[in-house]
């Protein structure tokens, strides 16, 4: 191992001294891989995205654990001790400023300017209209959201590694082409859709952004997955909204327990059509295991559930 590294290091040496460093070649030996660590499947996966080679990304939440509330292994200490830089959702996702990731970043004492807060520029929606700590953290469900995010990732990769702006900025640009060919497919399939169907049901009110930005009704069972969830004032409350709009379909997503929903299904005799993802993506090599791929998952199910 130390024979090619010293003889990389040499010629990296002699292209700085020639006054024509070349990126490629200087990351060629893996050395001055960019270490990040993101906090869910979500984020890691963009940051995967516009890294590419230049980045090598150590995922928190894993799929299956909900990133509102995580206690950390000692795995993801270390590799935050060790990160170049640390991408957070932000819209208190991560339980605010005194919430998990916070607290893990304060513990191994990265500095202020390696956090970068991805959702910095999204225009926050709330659970409870005025309430400033009601913010709804979902949304990167919205493809649009999902541009803001990336074009804050490719910002902090080319501030902690100008050599390789050029390559971020590249995959920054295709990656945005993707996101903004989702958006065109969401408001049409969405649009698509008669007046009295676009009613989502969900169990937590993760969709907000979702339903705002495409125009659907939302009904679901809670607020957020840290309050309490499926209480029987709460399962009351979405039979009676799923009597009053007729909804054609009921959802579920990943990472919720199913009961409660199955209670709003037996009782309103409306069918629980798919499952959503609303905290993280798809397990690895099923539909819906990227960020892109998990958006147009969602949308196919939502548009196939609510047009039968
Ligand atoms: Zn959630």
């Amino acid at each position: 191992m130390t024979k090619p590294r010293t003889a990389t290091l040499a010629a990296l040496g002699a292209f700085v001294l020639a006054g024509c460093a070349d990126p490629d070649t200087a990351d060629s030996n893996g050395s001055d891989t960019v270490q990040a660590v993101a906090t869910f499947t979500i984020l890691t996966d963009i940051v995967e995205e516009i890294g590419g080679e230049h980045v090598a990304v150590h995922n928190l939440v894993p799929v299956g654990q909900d990133p509102h509330e995580y206690d950390s292994r000692p795995a993801d200490t270390t590799a935050l001790s060790d990160a170049d830089v640390f991408f957070v959702n932000g819209l208190n996702l991560e339980g605010g400023e005194q919430g998990w990731a916070a607290r893990m970043a304060d513990s191994v004492e990265l500095p202020e300017e390696h956090r970068i807060v991805t959702t910095e520029g999204v225009e926050p929606l709330y659970l409870t209209e005025g309430v400033e700590d009601s913010v709804n953290p979902h949304a990167f469900l919205d493809p649009n959201v999902g541009v803001i995010m990336a074009e804050n990732v490719a910002a902090g990769l080319v501030e902690i590694d100008p050599d390789n702006a050029e390559a971020y900025e590249h995959n920054l640009s295709e990656y945005v082409a993707q996101l903004n060919a989702i958006h065109d497919r969401y408001q049409q399939q969405i649009g698509d859709l008669e007046e009295d169907r676009r009613v989502l049901v969900t169990s937590e009110r993760a969709f907000q952004y979702v339903a705002d930005r495409y125009d659907l009704l939302e009904g679901y069972i809670w607020a957020v997955d840290t309050d309490d969830i499926g209480t029987p004032d709460q399962i009351i409350s979405l039979i009676d909204f799923v009597e009053e709009h007729q909804p054609p379909a009921l959802f579920l997503e990943s990472n919720v327990t199913p009961a409660p929903m199955e209670t709003v299904s037996d009782d309103t005799g409306v069918e629980i059509h798919a499952i959503l993802y609303s905290d993280e993506l798809a397990p690895e090599g099923e539909p819906g295991d990227t960020y892109v791929g998990m958006l147009e998952e969602n949308l196919n199910r939502i548009a196939d559930g609510l047009q039968q």
